[in-house]
Parts: structure tokens; sequence; C-alpha cells
């Protein structure tokens, strides 16, 4: 096959995810390749730094020899078993790893493949916990309570506890009703005062709904420090702890979702531990193959796992489950990908990493169109503001920050935008001096762009 074919069989038969199909069709696609460490290579050989990381998912960088062969080596032995009424050897050893590592008494793994299939299961379970505990006294128990602008994936569950409107307003009549509560984004919420004070705010706004509907409410869900897809909504130090002490007054289970945030991607393992948090149900997913292979994950505890034990056999199984549910491949090369983060330190260098960047990062407020800059980690958004006194933004049709990425392409750097934020995820392996070129690239960019407007 020739670049051109595959770009028009492209267009002809891939339905692309979030994407305007239309639209689409009018660009040059990016084909990748192959990869090699921070660098992924179009089929013309191009090379680009991948400061998305695939989709916020690869850790050790592309190709690493050593997770390449975890997966020779199983491929060798068998690609996939199922766990209905039986056990394979990756999934079992992962767990123990995942119990290991994960904080607290966490220690029960439900395998699936994907983020969203995480949530969903954490949704199911919780529900089910409160059915199994006491069916009389908590029939009631169906509600879930989640922030405005989550995002916990696109499937119906997932959607129906997700609080971002443009992503889901089409299917809203499909969803169940969940409770919305505010969600902390200071930059926007300066009316009501410092990080502090919104901090405070959010809380009061969690506090006043556990109060109205406790006896309804099964859970709160939550993305532990960081709402990502909104466009990194850093949360102010201490919500993510004000959260999960509302969850033990109230008696209501923590969900936290580090499908995004999980393995290292803010500085710590899991995003959680930052608070001292045990959620009762952590999601993960993303980081955990370190991009290699879709999997996902749900962890619990023994006491909500209990709930699921007993003679009421038909009440107490856990009905859910998919086709590759730990899959040998996956969870092979997941292990390989945890011992490896061990290994070579790597959480404490993206925690060093991201606060040498730091700096350098700032240098973007120097643009004029550069409203805010929030980071966590290598977890990174920079708020492309028309005027940063009214800190009003470009409409999707001026096209300002579609433009920044694909200028930001041409010069060989992957990063991607939500909404009206430029969001630089790097593998997370990344060099410093790569680090610093994805900033420059960035900057260059937006400089660039901006040039151009103001002609
Ligand atoms: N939860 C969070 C916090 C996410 O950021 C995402 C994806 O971006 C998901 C869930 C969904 O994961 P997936 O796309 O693997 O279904």
């Amino acid at each position: 096959y020739t670049h051109n074919e595959l770009e028009q069989w492209d267009k002809d038969y891939v339905w692309h995810p979030f994407t305007q199909m239309q639209t689409y069709r009018q660009t040059n696609p990016l084909i990748i390749e192959r990869g090699k460490g921070s660098y992924l290579y179009d089929t013309e050989g191009k090379a680009y730094l991948d400061g998305y990381a695939s989709l916020w998912v690869n850790v050790h960088g592309h190709s690493d020899p050593e997770l390449n062969e975890a997966l020779k080596e199983q491929i060798d032995k068998v690609a996939h078993s199922t766990l209905l009424g039986s056990a394979n050897v990756p999934s079992i050893l992962l767990a123990k790893k995942l119990a290991e590592i994960t904080p607290g008494s966490l220690s029960k793994v439900f395998y699936s493949d994907t983020g969203a299939a995480s949530v969903e299961i954490a949704l199911k379970i919780a529900y089910q916990y409160w059915k199994n505990k006491d069916a009389t006294r908590y029939a009631k128990k169906n509600k879930f309570i989640s922030l405005d602008e989550a995002y916990h994936g696109d499937t119906v569950g997932a959607v129906s506890v997700g609080g971002m409107d443009l992503y889901h307003r089409i299917f809203r009549p499909l969803l169940f009703q969940r409770i919305g509560s505010p969600a902390p984004y200071s930059y926007r919420m300066e009316e009501i005062g410092d990080e502090e004070a919104v901090k405070d705010y959010c809380l009061a706004a969690l506090e006043e709904r556990l109060q109205q509907q406790t006896e309804e409410v099964a859970g709160v869900i939550v993305e532990s420090l960081v709402q990502g897809a909104t466009g990194i909504h850093t949360h102010p130090v201490g919500f993510l702890k004000g959260v999960a002490d509302l969850c033990k007054k109230y008696n209501v289970l923590l969900i936290c979702d580090e499908v995004a945030v999980g393995f290292g991607r803010t500085g710590t393992m899991f995003a959680c531990e930052q608070e001292d948090v045990v959620p009762d149900l952590l999601c993960l997913g993303k980081g955990i193959t370190g991009g290699y292979m879709p999997l996902a994950a749900t962890i619990t505890n023994d006491t909500i796992f209990n709930a699921f034990l007993g003679e009421r056999e038909e009440h107490k199984t856990f009905y859910h489950g998919h086709t590759y549910t730990g899959n040998q491949l996956a969870c092979s090369v997941a292990l390989k990908n945890i011992e490896l983060m061990e290994e070579r330190d790597l959480v404490a260098s993206v925690s060093h990493k991201a606060a040498n960047l730091k700096a350098t990062l700032e240098t973007l407020y120097e643009l004029p169109i550069v409203g805010d800059i929030r980071q966590r980690g290598l977890m990174i958004g920079i708020e492309i503001v028309k005027n940063k006194n009214t800190k009003e933004t470009f409409t999707v049709t001026e096209g300002v920050i579609s433009q920044i990425i694909e200028t930001a392409r041409q010069k060989g750097l992957i990063i991607r935008e939500l909404g009206s934020v430029i969001t630089m995820m790097p593998v997370l392996a990344m060099s410093e001096q790569e680090l610093q070129k994805m900033v420059g690239i960035t900057y260059e960019s937006i400089q660039e762009v901006y040039e151009t407007m103001v002609v």
C-alpha cells in the first residue's frame, strides 16, 4: 500500500471517535506507522514527539524492548482464555501486584477492557453492594452524586454520571439521573474567592446534597485531583480529602476514577495517595499496560467484596463480565509495566521532572492569549483566551486552538485541545530535554498563531 491509498481507505472505511467525519475527510490525517521512545513516526517517516502519550496511556515510551519481550513471551504461551469458570496465570499475578501497590485495603480486582467499563462496573458494584447488605432498607439507594464537568467515559452508565454536557447532550434521554455537584474550577470561579474558598464552596454544596438525599445516595464518584477531559481542572489541595470525609460522614461509597491520573501521571502511583484517601472503589485503565493493550480494573476492599459472598447465590453473584476479561496478553504486559515503573523509579522521576518543568511552563504566560496554566505532575492544561481580563474564549469556528495544534504538528509535536484548553500529557518517561522541547514548540505555535491574528 502507499500513503495515499491508506489515506483514502481511512476516509472510506474508518469511523473515528469523537470526530466530525465530514470535516475529517477534508483534512490531511496523520497516519502513524511506528513508534520508538517518546516519538511516533508517520508513514512517510516524519517523527513526532508524543506530547499526548497516545491518549494519556504511554508510560515507558513506544516499543520498549522489555515490554515487547513480555508480550512476546506471553504470546508464545497463550493469547487468551476466559476468566469465566477458570483462571489464568498473568491475571492472578497482576491482581496480587495491584493489591500490593494500591492504597489501604483495596485488594479485590475486577478486570475489564476500557476505562468506561471500569466506571460502569464500579457503579454496578456500589449499587448492588447496598442491596446485598440490606435489600429492604437500601432498596432506595440508587443514586450517584458526581461533579459537574466530570468525564467518566462513554458507555451509558459512565455517561450518566458524566457532567460534560457538550459530549453527552444528545444521549440525555437514555441516561439515569445523576445528582450534580459543583466542581472546583478556580480560574473561572473568582467571584467565590481564592482556591481555598472555592474548595469550601464546592464541599459545602456536596454536603448539602448528601444531607438532602442520604437515604438515596449509593455513592459519590470523582476524578482524583484533576478533572482531565474537561480541560485539566486541577482541584484545590484538600478537596479530595474533603469529599472522602463527607462520604464517611454520610455513609456513602466513594468511587475514585483514576483512569486518567493513575499509574504515576500526577507524580504518585495513584493520585488519591497525595491526600491520604483510600476510596471504596478505584477505577483504573489507560496507563495500566503502559500504553500497550486495552485493559482496565475496578478495585475494591473486603467489606464490599464480602457483601457478595453468601448463600443467596442468585442475589449475590455479580452479574457482569466481558469476553476478554483478564486477557493474558494485557495482564502480562501490565505486570511488566508496573515492575519496570518500580525498577526505573519512574514515579519519583515524574514528580522531579514535573517540578523542573514548572518554570518553563510559566513562560507561556508571556503570550497574550494564555489565560491559565494548570499542572499536576505531567498533566498540563493551557487555557487560551481572547482577553486575559475578561477571560473570553475563542469560538470553535474561529479555529484558533485547532490552528495551534496543527502548527505544533507541522513542527513535529503531538498535543491536543480540549475545548479552549491545550493539553500536554507526555509519555511519562519523556526526558527533561524532550519535555523542554514539547513546551518550546507549544510556545512557538501559540505565538505564531497569535501573530497571524494580530496582522
Ligand atoms: N474516566 C476518566 C477520568 C477518563 O479520563 C477516561 C478517558 O479519558 C475514562 C474514564 C474513559 O476511559 P476509556 O476511554 O478507556 O473508556
